[in-house]
């Protein structure tokens, strides 16, 4: 049978399979990915192949094969500094929630959350959430944003999620798709849930990261169906987007605009630091690169703030 993984609890895994019924699975063997050293063989939104097995008059999955995954997202392991935990694997899209006050959203952790997002080959989307709050210098600042990044290729999309302003374009965004939602603690990510869908509990779904502090960090992703044909995977105790390791030599690549340019450059494996006839500081020049962009580069290759870590930005 094939199946998608739903839940996972480190030894059992919740998988729906394609005539709709979920089934306990566990495994039998042991995986290796190649390129990684996971703690977890197996993530949520994995794609499997499982047997059912008769065992004391119960019926269990036992997963004999995992399909090669699109993407998925990592945490480095809490005691194996080398070893990492897959939160999760195949996710189609990242909805990145934007707050211009309470609470701020900085450019450079939207650029951070963006680098990340290219280095896993994740979708990102900004939403710039509670436009009806905001004023008409503020509403300006937003649609400057908006063109900044859509410019650069990430979709944005001005919404409310209290009111309901573009709710409906989000849904539309995620019809047939696994999506994940990110952003600081109150910029509205579980109004929005709420909103997409009424029904579904919140109690159990903890996208809201309040009562997160603290707590211990075994705890473990999970993906809801909703009712329109989407469905979320929402990831408790798991501050931001998860960590991944970039090289000073490829952070260029993961700003779109500066990669385009790249073969510009005087030097192949230019940093666009100080380097002679660099494409991106010409371009930054002339204006056609907005600074905040460069800003959040240098941030990032300077390591400030441990900028690699994103999944331990604070704001
Ligand atoms: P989360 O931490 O990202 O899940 O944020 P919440 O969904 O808990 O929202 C934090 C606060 O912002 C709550 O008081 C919400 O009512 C409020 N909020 C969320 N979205 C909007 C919005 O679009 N407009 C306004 N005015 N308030 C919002
Ligand atoms: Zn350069």
């Amino acid at each position: 049978m094939r199946g998608t993984v739903y839940k996972s609890t480190g030894s059992w895994y919740q998988v729906k399979a394609e005539n709709g019924e979920f089934y306990d699975c566990r495994i039998k063997g042991k995986f290796r990915i190649k390129g990684i050293k996971s703690t977890n063989p197996v993530a949520v939104g994995d794609k499997v192949e499982f047997d059912l097995e008769e065992i004391s008059e119960q019926t269990q999955g036992v997963i004999k094969k995992i399909s090669d995954r699109d993407n998925y997202i990592i945490r480095r392991s809490v005691n194996l500094s080398k070893q990492t935990h897959i939160i999760a694997a195949n996710i189609d899209q990242v909805f990145l929630m934007v707050t211009l006050n309470n609470p701020p959203t900085f450019t450079t952790f939207i650029d951070r959350f963006l680098v990340t997002a290219e280095a896993y080959h994740v979708k990102a989307v900004l939403l710039f959430n509670k436009i009806d709050t905001y004023n008409d210098d503020e509403l300006l600042e937003i649609k400057f944003l908006a063109k900044m990044y859509r410019e650069i290729g990430y979709e944005c999309v001005g919404i409310s999620a209290k009111s309901g302003r573009n709710v409906d374009k989000v849904k539309e965004m995620m019809l047939g798709k696994t999506s994940m939602f990110s952003g600081h603690s109150g910029t509205g990510k579980s109004t929005l849930i709420n909103a997409l869908e009424p029904s579904l509990n919140l109690k159990t779904l903890e996208i809201s990261e309040q009562h997160k502090q603290g707590q211990h960090t075994t705890t473990f992703a999970e993906m809801f169906d909703l009712s329109f044909d989407a469905r979320i995977i929402d990831t408790p105790g798991i501050k931001g987007f998860g960590v991944v390791d970039i090289e000073k030599e490829e952070l260029g690549d993961y700003f779109p605009e500066f990669f385009e340019l790249k073969q510009d450059c005087k030097f192949h494996n230019c940093l666009h630091l100080n380097e002679p006839k660099c494409a991106v500081k010409d371009a930054l020049d002339d204006g056609e690169i907005p600074w905040s962009r460069y800003k959040s580069y240098l941030q990032i290759i300077e390591g400030e703030d441990d900028p690699y870590r994103i999944d331990q930005y604070k704001k």
